[in-house]
């Protein structure tokens, strides 16, 4: 049930009638009643702690919610007994979240020294910190080493000669490419090898002294289909009898990240609704066919990244400017212009839509609109196809909380462009005092 008493009619409702075009002009809307039968968000959404700290912030600002990410840790954990989390830490790199997850148990997928050096600082072992980038410099191990790191992704014979020259010693993973197929983003071409060079990579790994401990994967970040796993996990199970053959026997098994965000929408306002039940359970049956064909017990790791994080993180941005245009063609178009965007908290905007709410405002007439960030920057908006119900009455410095936006915010906000500077942050919940965050 609803904790609080917010009207779900507050909530923008994404049009679903966007496939036919846009109206080009200002519709009046059924009365906002009309909406209560179709609530967009679901009681699994409901956050009270982020809610609270939304309607108290006066001012912008991307809220943490440090209980909810460790419920959602707690809760992979449940789901997956004997997996081993390693938090990406890309998808949120704020000391407070890092930290909190390192109390709870969390080990750390780090693509560079400077996260490394940033999840020792905020406490986490050394022996549950990987590097997971297949991509880095000889200095970049090197430095990876010295701070204490022994665990390395790695996809090629030149890297395994670096990682045995700079990091001696090291166990290695090897990670496979996948399709990327029904993930948002496919991250297919950039890394991982091919099945056939797996078993050539892990055995000039041996011969240079390192120990060859695993293959990995990573099926896409938000994966949409359970079948992405079933695939990768095929692919898995064939490696290892290859590997077998010649006489190398992995220990590890890291199943990536790609685990879905629940709290957001596709590229035209349609609730996403991952099958997560259906992909726990793929994941599961997976393990337990790949334990079944590996020589030695395997252990396995999960590196999860949006899926900690997204739905514990929101914006409090305000309204720019509700406004009205004619395009060159002729027809009315309404724009909702707000004081956040790509640029400043909500980079995934032109792939996905964020849950908008108008807490200010209930009732009254609806405007289809396209939602924009404040920048000089055509790309700063939602794809123009996925109209968003906006109060009519809304205006200029209006608070808008922005939903489920706790994954890839802070870290991809620019520096200032156009002079809009990275939202400041607060965390709520943890041990820490609220507001603990600069
Ligand atoms: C980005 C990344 C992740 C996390 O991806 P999500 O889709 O956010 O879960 C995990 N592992 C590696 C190697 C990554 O680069």
């Amino acid at each position: 049930m609803r904790p609080q008493t917010t009207d779900v009619r507050q909530i923008a409702e994404p049009r679903r009638t966007a496939d036919h075009g846009r109206t080009g002009h200002r519709t009046p809307t059924a009365p906002a009643t009309a909406h209560t039968s179709a609530p967009s968000v679901p009681d699994r959404h409901d956050h009270p702690a982020l809610r609270a700290a939304l309607a108290a912030a006066v001012e912008d600002t991307i809220i943490y919610d440090l209980d909810g990410i460790g419920r959602q840790y707690a809760a992979l954990c449940a789901e997956l007994p004997g997996v081993a989390v390693r938090f990406a830490m890309k998808a949120c790199p704020v000391d407070e979240v890092l930290g909190h997850l390192a109390r709870l148990g969390s080990g750390f997928d780090a693509a560079s020294p400077q996260e490394i050096a940033q999840a020792l600082r905020t406490g986490a072992d050394p022996r549950l910190i990987h590097y997971g980038n297949t991509v880095k410099s000889d200095r970049n191990i090197a430095e990876a080493y010295r701070l204490g790191v022994r665990d390395f992704a790695t996809d090629c014979l030149e890297d395994v000669g670096a990682i045995a020259e700079h990091a001696p010693g090291s166990r290695v993973f090897c990670r496979l490419a996948t399709t990327g197929e029904g993930a948002l983003w496919g991250l297919s071409r950039k890394f991982g090898c091919s099945p056939e060079d797996a078993p050539r990579v892990l055995g000039a790994a041996r011969s240079a002294g390192l120990v060859p401990s695993g293959l990995s994967v990573h099926v896409g970040s938000q994966q949409m289909t359970p079948e992405a796993w079933v695939t990768g996990i095929d692919m898995l199970a064939a490696v290892l009898e290859a590997l077998d053959r010649r006489g190398i026997t992995p220990d590890r098994i890291n199943l990536g990240g790609g685990l879905p965000a629940l709290g957001v929408l596709d590229r035209r306002g349609r609730p996403l609704e991952p099958p997560l039940d259906k992909m726990f359970m793929v994941i599961r049956e997976g393990m337990e066919r790949l334990r079944a064909v590996n020589a030695v017990p395997l252990d396995f790791l999960l590196e999860p990244g949006r899926h900690l994080v997204a739905d514990h993180g929101a914006i409090r941005a305000h309204v720019a400017r509700l406004s009205s245009r004619r395009r060159l063609d002729g027809t009315r178009e309404d724009w909702l212009y707000l004081s956040c965007g790509k640029f400043n908290g909500l980079y995934e905007m032109d792939q996905l839509q964020y849950r908008l709410e108008f807490p200010t405002r209930s009732g009254g007439q609806f405007v289809d609109a396209v939602v924009a960030g404040p920048t000089c920057d055509s790309d700063d908006a939602y794809a123009q196809e996925g109209l968003v119900r906006v109060p009519g009455a809304i205006a200029s410095g209006d608070p808008v909380w922005v939903h489920s936006c706790g994954a890839y915010a802070s870290a991809y906000a620019t520096r200032g462009f156009n002079g809009f500077a990275p939202l400041p942050y607060t965390c709520v919940g943890g041990p820490a005092p609220d507001g603990a965050g600069a």
